[in-house]
């Protein structure tokens, strides 16, 4: 490349490279604050975080950067560029243009309304009082349409805060295929209830040792391939996964002494998003490809390891011999088989956190309906709470007793988080995706995962999804590798096996 063109790369990738740093140690004191930090520092501890931001902002929407991005965007010198330059200066300037649009007045007030209304919804939640955050939501709801004509869109407002998660996804996109994945899940709930099979998962809430839940589950995410040298496992209230670098990944998860579930699962869940960072190019290190490329394509990495392989018949034949040992009283009772369907009973519930595979993808598809309407000035706050009651009804056959496990459940519209739900159910439609073109390509690995070698498992995720950071969108990934765009059929071919397995006894 042209030496003037390197000198300006050079540049640019310095900044890119401060940006980076001042972004991981925003997540370092968010990580802390999550784990070790003493109640006491929460005050100085936001202060801290909100000055850090301020200057990511700062240096993301100042002129020097605008100039160094035009420069090599604008005089042609890109052709002098190669394919991950050019992919890091796209996504730089992607994620430049949205922080350049906004305001910064806008920003201070959507800063300020979210946090007010976090703490409203956690009030409104306990007291199960839609009334207390009613005011707080009226306004984000406002703010949230405002964000998106800040943004920009073609035909749906909506469409542009999906596009803050999942770059270039469109609700005209998703709604068709939510459609059938809807359909397909009845028809799926149908032959569950028409098999009469009553497993009973009761046994799971029963007693189970912390330290020891903990150690197995720490035990089962090694073998799996997360690399404790460049990562560690902390505990938190709400388990997450933070990266500070491709090297340095960390996993946080729970424990409850009465849900054998929420560690393990969590924590594979939690190593799936780990393990992804980790498998990025190192030479993408500290610059804007040094990322996973969505939400949905993160959400896919975890769920394929905690759901295709941590929830399958072969993972259990090879794992359950030592969770026997660490629980005899518990267990001993019950064969690898049993367990195996136990941890994979499918019925209908109120929280989407604690939903199946099968029927989580519903609690979605709700919420997507509602803040389309939101979003598109169809419906009003007031309404939330029946419209939320009377699909939960239509869809899954249940209605909350109360707005706490009915429309204050989650925490997401508290902070502005409108789009983010569609990620989880694209996460589970990419996974199964993947899962099919990996099974052409490694028909072995039922026989792997059953001797709990998960290598070449490891190995084609890092080559065909995890290696390329950022510098491959979504639809890139999906066309490459299932040589088709976002679909429901994997997932619906996948879950209806699993189906036949668990309900039907079919191996
Ligand atoms: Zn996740």
């Amino acid at each position: 490349m042209g030496s003037t063109t390197n000198q300006t790369f050079d540049e640019f990738l310095s900044t890119t490279r401060t940006i980076s740093d001042l972004t991981a140690a925003s997540s370092v004191l968010g990580w802390d604050q999550e784990t070790y930090m003493p109640d006491g520092a929460a005050e100085e501890r936001a202060e801290q975080i909100a000055t850090l931001n301020a200057l990511i902002h700062q240096m993301m929407t100042s002129d020097k950067a605008g100039k160094l991005v035009e420069e090599l965007v604008s005089n042609g010198s890109a052709a002098d560029l190669s394919e991950w330059q050019i992919a890091a200066l796209r996504e730089f300037s992607r994620e430049r243009e949205q922080a350049v649009k906004l305001p910064d007045e806008f920003v201070r007030e959507m800063s300020k309304v979210t946090s007010l209304a976090q703490q409203s919804w956690k009030k409104a939640r306990s007291k199960s009082d839609f009334s207390i955050f009613r005011d707080n939501l009226a306004k984000i709801i406002d703010i949230k349409r405002r964000h998106a004509q800040y943004l920009g869109y073609k035909e749906n407002p909506y469409d542009a805060l999906i596009d803050l998660y999942e770059p270039g996804m469109k609700v005209e996109q998703l709604r068709p295929v939510f459609e059938r994945l809807q359909e397909g899940t009845a028809r799926l709930l149908d032959k569950i209830d028409q098999s009469g099979a009553d497993i009973s998962d009761a046994v799971l809430f029963t007693d189970f040792d912390p330290s020891a839940q903990l150690s197995f589950a720490r035990e089962v995410i090694k073998k799996l391939g997360f690399n404790f040298t460049d990562g560690r496992v902390d505990l938190s209230t709400h388990p997450f996964c933070a990266s500070f670098g491709i090297r340095d990944v960390r996993l946080t998860t729970r424990v409850y002494r009465d849900d054998l579930r929420s560690c393990l699962f969590g924590l594979i869940h939690e190593a799936g998003h780990g393990m992804y960072e980790q498998g990025i190019d190192k030479a993408y290190s500290r610059t804007p490809l040094a990322d996973g490329t969505s939400m949905g394509i993160h959400e896919s990495q975890s769920l394929f390891w905690e759901n295709m392989v941590g929830r399958s018949l072969e993972f259990w034949k090879w794992a359950y011999p030592s969770l026997q040992s660490q629980f005899p009283e518990r267990l001993s009772d019950i064969s690898a088989d049993s367990f195996f369907r136990i941890v994979n009973v499918m019925k209908s519930s109120m929280i989407r956190v604690e939903a199946d595979e099968l029927t989580y993808n519903l609690h979605i598809i709700l919420r997507f309906e509602i803040e389309d309407d939101l979003i598109n000035g169809r419906m009003n706050v007031d309404d939330i709470p029946e419209a939320w009651n009377t699909k939960m009804e239509e869809y899954l056959g249940i209605t909350p007793a109360n707005d706490a496990e009915g429309c204050l459940q989650d925490v997401h519209w508290s902070f502005g988080g409108h789009g983010y739900f569609p990620s989880y159910s694209l996460g589970k439609l990419y996974a199964a995706m993947f899962y099919q073109a990996m099974l052409k390509d490694l028909p072995e690995h039922h026989k792997q995962i059953e001797r709990g070698e998960f290598g070449d498992l490891l190995s084609w995720l890092r080559e065909k999804v995890h290696r390329w950071g950022k510098a491959k969108s979504p639809a890139e990934l999906t066309n490459e590798i299932c040589g088709e765009p976002l679909s429901e059929g994997a997932f619906l071919t996948y879950i209806e096996k699993k189906i036949n397995q668990v309900y039907y006894n079919q191996t």
